[in-house]
């Protein structure tokens, strides 16, 4: 593990966030205390991200600019989403969509979909996104599942996706397109202008379904996490304490709203905390991301190790005369963070990324180099303030043994957080077997250093154990990608009748680099400095691109199924363009 460690205040000295000085005093009424609550009672996302900043006086500010593919440029002020959220909560009363009920949106990044998520849950609907991406198969299993019963879409995904799918789908009523008209759905914006701007907003409870996220489906198929009003307690206090975000930022999440990121983070903490949030209509490319980060003044940037690497693999020439001086704060997540990319963020923009671990199930962040304290690269930081976690083992005869300090087992965290999902969408069992003794098992193994910083192995089910050790496939990589020649590194396990498993790494070079003899025994003598023999990879194989979901995470199981002619398991969330 590398044990470097940036002070950002050595470089960039800021006010600290309120929550993350007043780590001692924090507790989640205080946090709730800061939101505004509905005037009878209540809680509700939409009001918080929305309509209290409108009530407050803030109803010009901008709340959502929207960057279009081809140039165009949208501002939608929190008096403009204010009165659009309206109309859409009432098209839905008006087609029969009652408080409970599930919609879902299978759209790009196009304002529609921003809408359609508060509009939903403004009217207590329970929004579930969808990627864009996904093929038909996958739609119909999340539609189907979900038990949406209206979907708001394009005419294009609405052509080559759904139609066919919709005799399959009893339950889904309603098909509502953005843009052109197409026949056998309803028009969107024709619904919306006959829609109220005043709508009132449903007394939804605290603990009301709000949002169905899907999975990202790494390890198997992807379960659906049912989360509640009363997230939006974490999302507020999160926003705050780790990203900084602060009323009036220009904020730029770069994930996109098919996943829980790009709605927890995406659309619910940047609003409720006040700020202008950037979306890109866009995919990844270095230079726009890089004009967006400079033109639009962005001051706090979330963003994704893939991403983080890709820019890292094209160099520091895309950069070269960019005025970044805006950027207060940026932060990872989605996957490890390799050392690398901390150190090569701090190189390049004067200030490291800030890693950050949660999960669709968390709804938040809980663990995270946040706030007051020092980045330690390579590690996923501290439990948040108000989030109690553990490195526990499972006893076979019931119940968790606790480790300390340097031992590794897996992430646990005290139950009953806001954000906590509720449930998996008709799989209790499954839900019921995260739970032990009132903690939640997160499923990833980790270590806690003397500090309290947490360091990620790697997820249960890729861990590799080879002659008596349990190797996590992180330390690996990392390691591999110290190499200035790698761009991306994946390691799986591979059978073995004396050690159990051998290291197998899949290694994706940079530019300029050929994968010859030479450089792989350049690369495992490397791996084997560094981590001795009984822990470096055994076999090593030069590859185009790691095989990664739609959310960007390499996808080991994957990469182990192929290498062992298994059976290739759930692909619904692979991207195609993996090299395969
Ligand atoms: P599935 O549960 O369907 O297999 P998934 O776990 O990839 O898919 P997500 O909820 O999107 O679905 O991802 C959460 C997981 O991503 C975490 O459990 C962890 O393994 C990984 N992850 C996210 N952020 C980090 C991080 N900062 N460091 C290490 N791992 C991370
Ligand atoms: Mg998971």
């Amino acid at each position: 593990m590398t044990q470097t460690i940036i002070d950002k205040h050595a470089s960039t000295p800021w006010n600290l966030p309120d929550y993350a000085s007043a780590r001692v005093h924090f507790d989640w009424p205080q946090a709730r205390a800061t939101l505004a609550g509905l005037p009878g009672g209540g809680l509700n996302i939409a009001h918080e991200a929305v309509d209290r900043h409108v009530a407050q006086g803030h109803g010009e500010r901008v709340a959502i600019r929207w960057l279009g593919k081809s140039g165009e440029r949208i501002d939608y002020s929190y008096a403009r989403l204010s009165a659009d959220i309206a109309r859409f909560a009432c098209v839905l009363e008006r087609l029969g969509i009652r408080q409970g009920d599930c919609i879902a949106v299978l759209a790009g990044r196009v304002p529609a979909l921003y809408i359609a998520a508060l509009g939903a849950l403004k009217a207590g609907v329970v929004f579930c996104p969808l990627f864009s991406a996904f093929g038909p198969e996958p739609i119909q299993t999340r539609l189907e599942k979900s038990g949406a019963r209206l979907l708001v879409t394009t005419p294009q995904l609405y052509t080559r996706k759904v139609a066919a799918l919709l005799p399959q789908l009893p339950r889904l009523e309603h098909v509502l397109t953005v843009g052109d008209d197409v026949e056998g759905t309803y028009h969107l914006e024709a619904l919306l202008e006959q829609g109220e701007p005043d709508f009132p907003t449903a007394a939804t409870a605290p603990d009301a379904p709000a949002l169905l996220h899907f999975t990202s489906g790494t390890t198997g198929a992807p379960k659906g996490a049912l989360h509640v009003h009363e997230a939006v307690v974490a999302h507020a206090y999160s926003g705050r304490a780790v990203l900084d975000l602060r009323a009036g930022d220009v904020y730029w999440c770069t994930a996109d709203p098919g996943w829980v990121t790009g709605i927890s983070y995406g659309l619910i903490a940047p609003l409720v905390n006040g700020v202008t949030m950037v979306v890109d209509e866009a995919e990844f490319d270095a230079a726009r991301w890089y004009q967006i980060l400079e033109e639009q003044r962005v001051n706090v940037w979330y963003t994704a190790p893939t991403a983080i690497r890709m820019l890292m693999k094209i160099g520091a020439t895309a950069i070269a005369g960019r005025d970044l001086s805006a950027l207060r704060l940026m932060a990872s997540v989605g996957e490890p963070l390799n050392p690398e990319g901390v150190i090569w963020g701090n190189n390049t923009f004067g200030k490291p990324f800030h890693d950050t671990w949660w999960q669709t199930e968390t709804g938040a962040i809980m663990v995270a180099n946040y706030g007051c304290q020092p980045v330690r690269p390579g590690s996923m930081g501290c439990p948040l303030p108000g989030i109690e976690a553990a490195v526990v083992r499972r006893r076979r005869e019931g119940g968790l043994e606790f480790l300390g300090v340097g031992e590794e087992g897996e992430l646990a965290l005290r139950a009953g957080w806001p954000s906590m999902f509720r449930t998996y969408l008709h799989e209790p069992e499954r839900y019921a077997a995260c739970f032990v003794d009132g903690w939640y098992l997160s499923g990833d193994l980790v270590s806690r250093d003397a500090d309290g910083y947490y360091w990620f192995v790697g997820r249960s089910d890729d861990v590799i154990k080879t002659s008596g050790h349990l190797i996590g496939p992180f330390e690996v990589e990392s390691v591999l990608m110290e190499h200035p020649a790698v761009a991306e590194a994946g390691v799986i396990g591979k059978p073995d009748p004396f050690a159990g498993e051998t290291i197998k790494a899949f290694v994706a070079l940079k530019p300029g680099y050929a994968g010859d003899d030479a450089l792989r025994k350049t690369l495992i003598g490397h791996a084997r400095l560094r981590l001795g023999p009984a822990v470096a990879p055994r076999e090593l194989e030069f590859v185009a691109n790691l095989p990664r979901n739609r959310s960007g995470k390499i996808m080991r199981r994957l990469l182990r199924a192929r290498e062992l002619g298994l059976p290739e398991g759930d692909l619904s969330t692979l991207e195609s363009s993996d090299g395969a």
